[in-house]
Parts: C-alpha cells; structure tokens; sequence
C-alpha cells in the first residue's frame, strides 16, 4: 500500500502539495485520471497510478493534454468522477476541447488541475491560465496552502457536480513542489460505479441527452454556463475558503490568493503590522464573490492586491469596484498596475514586505537587505560557477555534436527548430549553440515544415527540426504529416531517449508499459514516420561518425522529407541509471593537452561534466564518479588518448 492511502481520518502526515490535491481527489471519490506530464503537475497522477489498482481509479498518461481533457470529460459524460492534470503551457494545448467543455457542461464532477509555474522555474514560459476560467466561464479555486490543496480538491467534485460544470483548482509551484503538514479526512468506502453514457433525451438536456455543440443550441448553452457562473458565486460568498484576518479598520487592505497568502502572512508578521493591516484571501478567484469582496472593501481606502504573473485578481477587484462605487466610496488600489508590484518572476515574501513598508511608511530596507548581503557574503565563496548543460552519458550531447558538425561541414547556414524537453538547452553552448528556434511542443517540426516551403521564396539554408519521442506523438506528429504532404524539404531528427525523461519517465505510447507500469502496446516511431512516406533511418547517436555521416547524406539528398530516429535511452534512466558500457580513462602519456594541438576540444568544445582538465599536470581526466560510461568522448580526441574497456 503507499503512503497516500495509509492513515485514519484526522491524522496528520507531511504532503508535498500535489501529494494533498491527489489525496483530495481520493477522498472525493474520483474514478478516472488522465494527464500529461509536465512539471510541476507530474506527481498528480503519478500518485494516483500508484493507488490505481488498491482504488479501482483508471489512470493514464494520455497522448497530450487535450486528450487527457478529453478522456475525462467521457468519463463524466458517463457518469464517473474525473480529473485531468497539466502544466500551464497544456491548459494552452487543451483550450480547445475546453471551450466546448465549458460550453456543454459536465454530467459526473470533472476537475481540471492547473499547475502553473510563476518565475519560470522549469517552464519555457510564464503563462497564466487563470484567464482562461474568464474566457470560458467556468468556476476558479485556489488552494492558499497545503490543507487546502486537499480540501478544496475535494470541494471541486462536490461543486462541479451541482453545477454540472467543469472545475478549475489552479496551483503552482511553491505549493506543489513544496511540503506541509495536512489532516487527513475519510477515504470513501471502495466502490466501482457503473458507467453509462445516456444519449437519447432531448438535445439540450444535459443528463439524458446528446452532447453536442451546435450552432442552434449555441445560445442556450451559453445562458446555461452564465446561469451556472452565478450560483458559482452565490456559493462563493459563503465559502470558508474565502477567509479574513486582521482589523475591523485597517490602515491597508490586502487582497490575496494562492500561496501569495503565505508570502503575505509572513511579511505582515515580520514587519509586526498585524494591527495595521487586514488580510483578505480569497480562494474562489473566478467568478468573484461580490457580497464578501464590498464588505471588506468598504472597511479601507488603500487596497493591494498580492498575486503571482499577471494582474488578473487585480483588475477584476477594480471592475467590481468600479461598479459598486457609489455604495463602497472611491479607493486607492495598489499592485502590478501601479509598479508597487513586479509583473515579471515570482512573487515573495521580501517583494510583499517591501510593497507594504512602502505603504504604510516604514522602512524595511535594512530587514532584508542587510540579511541579502550576509547571505551572499557568507555563501557565495562556497558555491561553484556552473552553467547548464547535460548530464554525463547523456545521449543529446552527442546528437547534437553530430548535428552542428555536419552543419558546419555543409557549410550553407543550415539551421535546427528545437522543441521542448531537455534537448532545448540545444540553444545554448551544452548543445553547442546549434538550436535556433524554441516555441510549444512540436512547434520545432512545424517551424520546420514551413521553412521547408521556403525555397521559391529563395532560402537556401538547410532546415532541420529535433524532437523528443514523447513530444513526437504529443505535437510533432501532425506537423509531419504536414510536412510529408506539403512535400516540405527538411530533416526532422527524433531524438529517441526512451520515456518522458524531463519530467520523470513517465510512458508514452513508445514505451511497452502504460501508466500503471502494466504492459502495453508500444508504436514504433520510425514505422509510424515511413508508413507516412518519409525517408527514415535509426541510429545510434554514440556513434558520432555514422551519424554525422547519415546526417551529412540526408544534407545532400534530394530535397523531401527526411527522417533521422536517433536511439539511446537517458542516462538517468531506470534502465540504465549507474549502469556503465565502458571504463574510460585519459591515458597521459598521449594527451599532451594544449601542447598537443587538440584545443582541449574534450574539456573545451564536447564538455562532458565527467571530462576535468587537470590544471597541475595540464592534461584531461575523467571522473570516474560522475563518468557514466557511455564511451562517446573516446572519439572526440584526435589523439586516441581517451581510452575505453568493457566494464566489468
Ligand atoms: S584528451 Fe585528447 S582532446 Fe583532450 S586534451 Fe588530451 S589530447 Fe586533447
Ligand atoms: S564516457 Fe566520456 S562522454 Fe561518456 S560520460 Fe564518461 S566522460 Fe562523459
């Protein structure tokens, strides 16, 4: 049994916070779970993967996000309790199936978790998904800590299923990938509804009839969504989620959600302004409860709204204030749209302490920033320069050490369309600055099926795109296909490492086993590219010369649609995590270093992490604890001095 399942009602046990939504959503009884990965979002449905069996949940890592969306919704459609997961960047991928989601309705509660990653910390973006409850009209929750990431889980199901609608919770980071003590509630006792999608009432019956959007029944569904946004907020005035503290009459009204709470709580404590300043923090931040909101507004006249990314709490407080002006008096709002908060990064509890010592006139310049100083004094000296790059034995270096070396000898300023994953540090010097263009997932390959319809326009550059196998079946798939049809001239290089590698390994429809680690039907990516009519060939990027060999044909070929699957699973990989190929070791009778006319293209130019430049002896060594073996750097020296044996 794991963890998320142990334990009585009223205990209390550290969560990481998607550790509580997942507990949530256990608690609330959901049936089925699809998602794609993406951090922070993963561990999500990774926990429930691992309770699936115990629960009787279906859990699955679908193809891409708006499959995910829409697996679930067939499950509410059926009846079933559902949730579906994602990153940010995949509610922009699953807009389109949750427009019409929010249009229709729900039939058995749906939630839709959003983790969202203010600050950018493994995002290639800052996107904010919270406009999209605006935009689609359906009801926001944010979890303002970890019990409420478990609670309000488990409120979304209750409400989504009054409403019939689907159900934002919005996440992020700082509150997924952090940890905190939550009490546990009830485990409902285990039982496996039966589904059953009923389909032969009227068409606009929600329960019984079919689900469709079309254009006669456009309005009335519309009226219907709008009807439900207004019970969404008369619930919302009354939920203990919305709370106060502070003052009846405080100098400075701070209006809060999420975990820019906890940043508030802080800075309010730290700067002792608890008799100065009142706290509102709302958790139902779409539609917003107006009632609640003009009570606490009419008790100030300077209000700063705290939040993460853009001004969206912000700007929708100012129109309900607007509105209700003549009942609540004029106020003076502070936040992003005054510059008394950044737009840009994370907020923090230094960024709040300052807005308020701002406000209320004190001065907090000392508190922090001495504290700043002593910090980096004490701990700068300690902490080595690094830059990123990729792991020892990592597979992407040399494919792309292949890549830039045939670029180099085409010599026609061919250029690569990156896509996301951990290759796209193909931009900077680890892959060799050979990655021009990062955009969404698959935008690489369809980057580069449009530059490959460039020639009557006159470029002559060569195109290629990379992808990874589990973007390749999310979004790379369509521009392919795209590609072959469109006769487009470009090589699209699928960069094979076995799994989801960036955000934990999670399958795809590559791997032989599904998301419960049970067997699956795995698709063969370079069949599935020759069934389309490309050229396909698989290789093995270690072999630097045969690939930059396949890569420098495919560059002279004639033009079409060239396809180069290079396989070699990650380095960090379960198959191979501290497994070796090779022992590889510097011999130093024949590196000679910089006397030696090699530039250190090891240490300079390939820079392995395992590969150390030995300043006393002026020679290379490798690390035998960071070498993971893979033997690749062996063909870099022009020497022959790094050497590799069959490991043991
Ligand atoms: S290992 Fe080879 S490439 Fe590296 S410094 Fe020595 S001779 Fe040059
Ligand atoms: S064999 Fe060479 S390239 Fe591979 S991990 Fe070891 S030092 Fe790095």
């Amino acid at each position: 049994m794991s963890d998320i399942i142990q334990g009585r009602a009223g205990e209390i046990r550290l969560f990481q916070g998607n550790e509580a939504i997942a507990r949530g959503a256990l608690e609330a009884g959901v049936n089925v779970v699809a998602a794609y990965p993406g951090t922070p979002s993963s561990e999500i449905p990774e926990t429930l993967a691992r309770v699936a069996a115990e629960r009787g949940l279906y859990v699955e890592w679908s193809v891409n996000e708006k499959v995910a969306l829409e697996v679930a919704a067939a499950a509410s459609y059926s009846g079933l309790r559902s949730l579906s997961a994602m990153k940010q960047v995949g509610v922009n991928v699953a807009s389109d199936f949750l427009l019409h989601l929010a249009q229709y309705g729900t039939r058995g509660a749906m939630i839709l978790i959003s983790c969202e990653d203010p600050g950018a910390l493994s995002s290639s973006n800052e996107g904010d998904s919270r406009h999209y409850a605006r935009l689609m009209e359906f009801p926001m929750l944010e979890p303002g800590d970890f019990q409420e990431a478990l609670e309000i889980t488990k409120w979304a199901f209750d409400l989504s299923e009054t409403l019939k609608t689907v159900v934002m919770v919005r996440s992020v980071t700082r509150l997924s990938h952090a940890s905190g003590n939550v009490r546990l509630g009830e485990l409902p006792e285990l039982k496996v509804p039966k589904a059953c999608f009923h389909f032969q009432g009227p068409l606009l019956d929600q329960m019984e009839g079919p689900v469709t959007n079309e254009p006669p029944s456009i309005a009335p569904l519309r009226r219907r969504t709008q009807e439900k946004l207004k019970q969404a907020a008369e619930i919302f005035e009354t939920s203990p989620f919305n709370t106060y503290s502070g003052p009846l009459q405080p100098e400075l009204l701070v209006i809060t959600s999420s975990t820019c709470n906890l940043y508030c709580q802080e800075a309010i404590h730290l700067l002792g302004a608890g008799s100065r300043v009142g706290l509102l923090k709302l958790a139902t931040t779409w539609p917003l409860p107006s009632g609640l909101l003009k009570r606490h507004l009419k008790i100030c006249g300077q209000v700063l709204v705290v939040e993460d990314l853009q001004p969206f709490l912000e700007e929708n407080v100012k129109v309900l204030a607007a509105e209700a002006a003549a009942e609540i008096g004029p106020k003076a709002f502070h936040g992003k749209r005054n510059n008394c908060l950044p737009t840009v990064g994370e907020i923090t509890p230094d960024l709040v302490m300052g807005a308020l010592g701002r406000l209320l006139g004190v001065d907090t310049r000392l508190s922090f920033q001495d504290y700043q100083e002593a910090v980096s004094q004490e701990v700068t000296p300690f902490i080595p320069p690094r830059m990123m790059t990729f792991c020892p034995g990592c597979p992407h270096r040399a494919s792309y050490w292949s890549i830039h070396n045939a670029l180099a000898l085409d010599d026609r300023q061919g250029f690569v369309c990156g896509d996301i994953g951990c290759y796209a540090l193909g931009t900077m010097q680890a892959g060799f600055n050979t990655v021009k263009t990062v955009h969404a997932m698959g935008s690489g390959s369809g980057l580069a099926s449009g530059f490959g319809r460039l020639e009557a326009f006159g470029l002559e550059q060569p195109v290629l795109a990379v992808c990874g196998d589990s973007t390749f079946f999310h979004a790379a798939l369509p521009s392919l296909v795209n590609a072959v049809h469109n006769r487009c001239n470009a090589i699209f290089v699928i960069m094979d490492n076995s799994g989801t590698a960036m955000t934990g390994f999670q399958p795809h429809p590559g791997s032989p086993t599904d998301a419960t680690g049970h067997p699956a039907p795995a698709m063969d990516i370079a069949a599935i590219c020759r069934s389309m009519g490309a050229q396909v060939q698989v290789g093995d990027p270690f072999d630097l010369l045969e690939t930059q060999r396949e890569l420098l044909t495919m560059l002279e070929s004639p033009p079409g649609v060239k396809v180069l699957v290079l396989r070699q699973a990650c380095a960090l990989s379960p198959q191979k995590k501290g497994k070796k190929n090779f022992e590889v070791f510097v011999d130093p009778l024949l590196c000679l270093g910089d006397s030696c006319g090699c530039n250190r293209l090891c240490t300079r130019a390939f820079r392995c992490p395992a590969l150390t430049w030995d300043k006393t002896a002026h020679k290379t060594r490798v690390d035998e604890v960071l070498c993971a073996g893979c033997g690749v750097c062996v063909s870099i020296c022009p020497q022959g001095a790094i050497q590799k044996k069959e490991a043991a």
